[in-house]
């Protein structure tokens, strides 16, 4: 009998809404027993989130979703059960961080002259309290000062890819970010592999690359996929030497169609990621 597990899910230390106690308390109250926190390119929920994972009885795994590049594509991965102190996560952890304020200071370099304007950089800081903010405190800066209509109008004149403000980060290949991991102690698994657009192709060639440079597993167990979706998943299993992984992929309860831990069975001869981990 599996347990029940949910190793893709978003805190308020990323893009999430409840904080990593109340993730965990959820969690918890949906009878997930494993546990992965997994917020973006950030290790700051972690030790929230395993005190609470002692208070509630669930074991927690350590968990992060970093945004890797492969073949000039911008990729997830979440790697999962490495030592969170380990120089080899932490090390890679600042240079993503790095990474998002050198694309943060250059968007706002390319706005102040599109748009024009005067300070775009400072003035999503200041908004957002970050050195490194996003495309959406960017679209507010537009809005506040009265060069866009709306959110929308500032993603489609200026923020969304092609557009003058665009600017992709620089984030760490995918081979070094499965180097770290595995220097950490921990596993990789490439996330949501059905949401790229990779043709069957593509998604065969990705995954030999993954398995050359040492990576681990792929996140099958995802919510919605469509039964051809879900044989292409089961094929990939069988013909690359990757344990099977799952997650919600949870940020919010306003997001009524997901739940922590409700996530589809995985095929029926995969090799679960938590027999490695615990391995
Ligand atoms: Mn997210
Ligand atoms: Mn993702
Ligand atoms: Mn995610």
């Amino acid at each position: 009998m599996s347990r029940r597990y949910d190793f893709h899910c978003h805190s308020t230390a990323s893009d999430g809404t409840l904080t990593p106690t109340e993730l965990v308390q959820r969690a918890a109250g949906q009878g997930v027993e494993l546990l992965a926190l997994t917020d973006h390119d950030t290790l700051a929920g972690l030790e929230e989130a395993r005190a609470a994972a002692q208070t509630a009885g669930i074991q927690l795994v350590n968990g992060i979703e970093l945004s890797v590049v492969w073949q000039n594509r911008e990729l997830h991965m979440v790697a999962l059960g490495f030592d969170h102190q380990h120089e080899a996560i932490t090390g890679l952890v600042d240079r993503q961080q790095q990474a998002r304020e050198k694309r943060a200071r250059i968007m706002g370099q390319r706005l102040d002259k599109a748009v024009p304007m005067t300070g775009a950089y400072d003035r999503a800081a200041a908004l957002s309290g970050q050195s490194a903010p996003g495309r959406p405190w960017f679209a507010r800066v537009l809005l506040e000062a009265g060069h866009v209509r709306s959110m929308d109008h500032a993603f489609n004149r200026f923020l969304k890819q092609g557009q003058s403000g665009f600017v992709r980060t620089p984030w760490v290949a995918m081979e070094d970010a499965v180097a770290a991991v595995a220097e950490a102690g921990g596993m990789s698994v490439i996330a949501h592999p059905v949401s790229y657009g990779l043709t069957r192709t593509k998604l065969r060639r990705l995954l030999a690359d993954f398995v050359a440079c040492g990576g681990d597993g792929l996140e099958v167990a995802v919510p919605g996929l469509h039964p051809n979706q879900q044989r292409l998943m089961a094929e990939c299993l069988t013909d690359f030497p990757l344990s099977a992984s799952g997650g919600s992929d949870f940020h919010s309860p306003a997001q009524t169609w997901l739940e922590l831990g409700r996530v589809p069975e995985l095929p029926a001869d995969a090799r679960p990621i938590w027999a490695a981990l615990a391995a």
